[in-house]
């Protein structure tokens, strides 16, 4: 059993690295650079918004999650299984065949035999060497009007770029999952798993190695910093992505469902009156829209493509906030290989998102692996 261990970031990865030794018994001190955990998961309150660093949401199904238990801390609120898509002038509804099974029918948002297919999709596995593009192609207007919209809004960066088989997982999870949001905004996941963690050193900067007296370490920073501080040779493409928050009128729309465009008129990638889905995130009486874009955009440019995605004046909108965040994602590019060991020496594990899968499941699991493997040693 080692002495001490140190853990750099505190964001899912590093706090479910810390949270796993903990558990084993061991002493941890966590390192983390910024003024508060979470990383990426992160919530800010301005004016009585709630935003989140960037439109994101939980999956109350993630193995991880459910692993450590945290549902019942979070007031977690779940969405509504249905997006809608913006055609023309009009927004049709395509959910989840099981709780909507008349939706699948509108052609709007393709063939009954497209959705049927995509069933099959779901079921068979992935070909080594194809992207997710590759094996949805052939999904016609289901794939260009709606999966490919909504595909890019996950994996924020163009389905074509993502490897089929572990994309196929992301997809999967979902298709099956319950997503949502804790009523006090997506840091909660964050903030209540710092709780369980008993030494979390806050504005405290790793920049080398040698400042760090423990015995061994786990580097559980962002991809780009871990490459510096540890020389890694090879590092996946990150995507990057700006989110949009704008007050509109409180009349504008009651839906509190994902609105994605499926023609592909402009810049942005999804919208969600999000105050309307978690009522917290906006003071009573006022409305908040969330908007994700991932190529550079003009707010003017995001403006007109929501005007024609709501088909609503956007007059009255005022912008909140603008989060932009260079590195959002690690992008798993086609015949990208699955997590090898984390141990880099004797002395230092890795673990982060890029380890493992681009999501709030795939941080977690790389620090609990990160972790385990250190125990293991
Ligand atoms: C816009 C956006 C939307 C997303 N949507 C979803 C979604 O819907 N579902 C989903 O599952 N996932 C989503 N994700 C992905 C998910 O948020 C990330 O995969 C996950 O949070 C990454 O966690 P991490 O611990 O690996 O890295 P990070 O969150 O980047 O944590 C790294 C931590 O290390 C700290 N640090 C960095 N350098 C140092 C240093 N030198 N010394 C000390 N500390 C340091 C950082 O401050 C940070 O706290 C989204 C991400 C973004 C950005």
């Amino acid at each position: 059993m080692p002495d001490k261990v140190a853990v750099i970031g505190a964001g899912l990865a590093g706090l479910s690295a810390a949270i796993t030794l903990q558990d084993a018994g061991v002493d941890v001190e966590v390192y983390e650079s910024s003024d508060r955990v979470g990383g990426r998961v992160s919530t800010d309150v301005i004016d009585g918004f709630r935003l989140d660093r960037g439109f994101q949401l939980i999956n109350a199904k993630y193995p991880e999650i459910r692993r450590l238990a945290i549902m019942s801390e979070l007031d977690f609120i779940t969405a509504t299984p249905t997006v809608d898509i913006a055609v023309g002038d009009k927004r049709y509804a395509l959910g989840d065949p099981r709780s909507h099974p008349f939706s699948a029918l509108n052609s709007a948002t393709g063939k009954l035999s497209e959705k049927v297919s995509f069933l099959a999709y779901l079921t068979h596995k992935s070909k080594v060497g194809l992207s997710v593009e590759d094996e949805m192609c052939s999904l016609g207007q289901l794939y260009t009007r709606v999966l490919k919209p909504f595909l890019t809004g996950v994996f924020l960066t163009s389905p074509a770029n993502v490897d089929a088989i572990s994309g196929k997982e992301i997809v999967r999870s979902f298709i099956t999952g319950k997503p949502g949001l804790p009523s006090q905004g997506a840091g909660t996941l964050a903030t209540v798993l710092a709780k369980r963690v008993h030494n979390i050193n806050l504005n405290s900067r790793i920049d080398s190695m040698s400042q760090l007296k423990e015995a061994q370490i786990i580097v559980a920073t962002d991809l780009t910093t871990a490459a510096q501080l540890l020389d890694i040779p090879s590092v996946p493409k990150l995507a990057s992505s700006t989110t949009w928050y704008h007050e509109v009128p409180s009349d504008m729309t009651q839906s509190s469902r994902l609105l994605i465009d499926g023609q592909a008129r402009g810049p942005v990638i999804n919208s969600i009156a999000i105050s309307k889905m978690v009522k917290s995130y906006a003071p009573q009486g006022k409305t908040l829209l969330s908007s994700t874009t991932i190529d550079v955009a003009s707010e003017s440019e995001v403006r007109r493509h929501l005007a024609l995605m709501w088909g609503r004046s956007t007059t009255q909108w005022s912008l909140i906030a603008k989060y932009e965040i260079p590195k959002s994602l690690p992008i798993f590019g086609v015949g990208s290989a699955g997590a090898q060991s984390a141990r880099i020496s004797e002395r230092v594990f890795i673990a982060g998102d890029y380890r493992t899968a681009p999501s709030q499941n795939g941080a977690l699991l790389s620090g609990r692996l990160a972790a385990q493997e250190l125990l293991r040693n």
